[in-house]
């Protein structure tokens, strides 16, 4: 089973607007259109079994529509293929009763922005959301370290990370980008082997530059396929999960990148979609 962890799609009438403002301020290229649509067809051509969607609210007066409309869209996964996790903001003012209401609908996880919700991940507000999706046993998936669309906030790089993790020692928890995007020293010198999952999203490949961009996109350099081994080797393969960000990274180019990356078949395996579907419980 291959299941993409890290993905993003808008609903039609917005989808065009939201890829053009995020792919101009990161400065890179969509792979798709960035619709629901267009993800299932990609899923179709790469084999992708499942891919979770991860909408994330900038506002708090966002959370609800898109909690309703992640609770809409899971009703038709099996169809789809397509499981989407919830969204909170840090200034929503009943946390408790947002992450209750998504767990008593059957949304497996929520998605956490430090950059866009401009709060550091160790700030109490964060540690009660992360607290309550805990004891609701739910899975937590955050954007770790900096953002390609405002590389220099740093709401979620490592420092903020592991006070964190050593506050409150979460189950279920996954830091997107290989622990943290553009940190990747950082993170190997102290994230690696935590009992906390990494996605693989934007850290194997290089990114797409947008046409007409005279500079390159302030990419961080991808892991090397060497590095890309290292990690798994000390931090267990059984805590690496693919992802893509899709429509920032193509699903096909990541899955060919980690089929050639030398891992064995049962190490592959597990990245591609054990370990998701165990985590899914699917
Ligand atoms: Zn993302």
């Amino acid at each position: 089973m291959i299941i993409d962890f890290h993905t993003h799609t808008f609903p039609s009438f917005l989808a065009d607007r939201a890829i053009y403002t995020l792919g101009h301020n990161g400065r890179i290229k969509n792979y798709i259109k960035g619709t629901n649509d267009s993800l299932i067809s990609s899923m179709n051509e790469s084999h992708v079994d499942y891919s979770i969607l991860l909408p994330v609210a900038t506002k708090p007066t966002q959370t609800e529509n898109i909690n309703q409309t992640a609770i809409a869209i899971n009703e038709f996964s099996e169809e789809t293929g397509l499981i989407s996790f919830g969204g909170i903001h840090p200034d929503n003012e009943n946390p408790k009763k947002i992450i209750k209401d998504l767990a008593h609908n059957g949304v497996k996880g929520i998605k956490l922005h430090p950059i866009f919700q401009r709060t550091y991940i160790d700030d109490i507000k964060y540690l009660h959301i992360i607290e309550y999706a805990c004891e609701n046993d739910m899975i937590i998936l955050i954007h770790a370290g900096y953002d390609i669309t405002i590389p220099l906030y740093n709401y979620a790089n490592i420092s903020h990370i592991l006070t964190m993790l050593d506050t409150l020692q979460p189950k279920n928890m996954i830091l997107a980008h290989m622990g943290g995007w553009g940190c990747s020293s950082q993170v190997e010198g102290t994230l690696l082997g935590r009992d906390v999952y990494f996605d693989t999203a934007l850290s194997l490949l290089r990114l797409k530059p947008a046409p007409n961009t005279k500079r390159r996109p302030e990419e961080a350099p991808p892991l090397s396929r060497e590095r890309f081994l290292r990690f798994v080797k000390k931090h267990g393969a059984s805590k690496i999960l693919f992802g893509t960000d899709c429509p920032w990274d193509s699903q096909k180019n990541v899955i060919q990148f980690i089929k050639d990356s030398g891992l064995s078949d049962k190490d592959t395996s597990a990245i591609l979609g054990d370990n998701a579907a165990r985590l899914l419980k699917l």
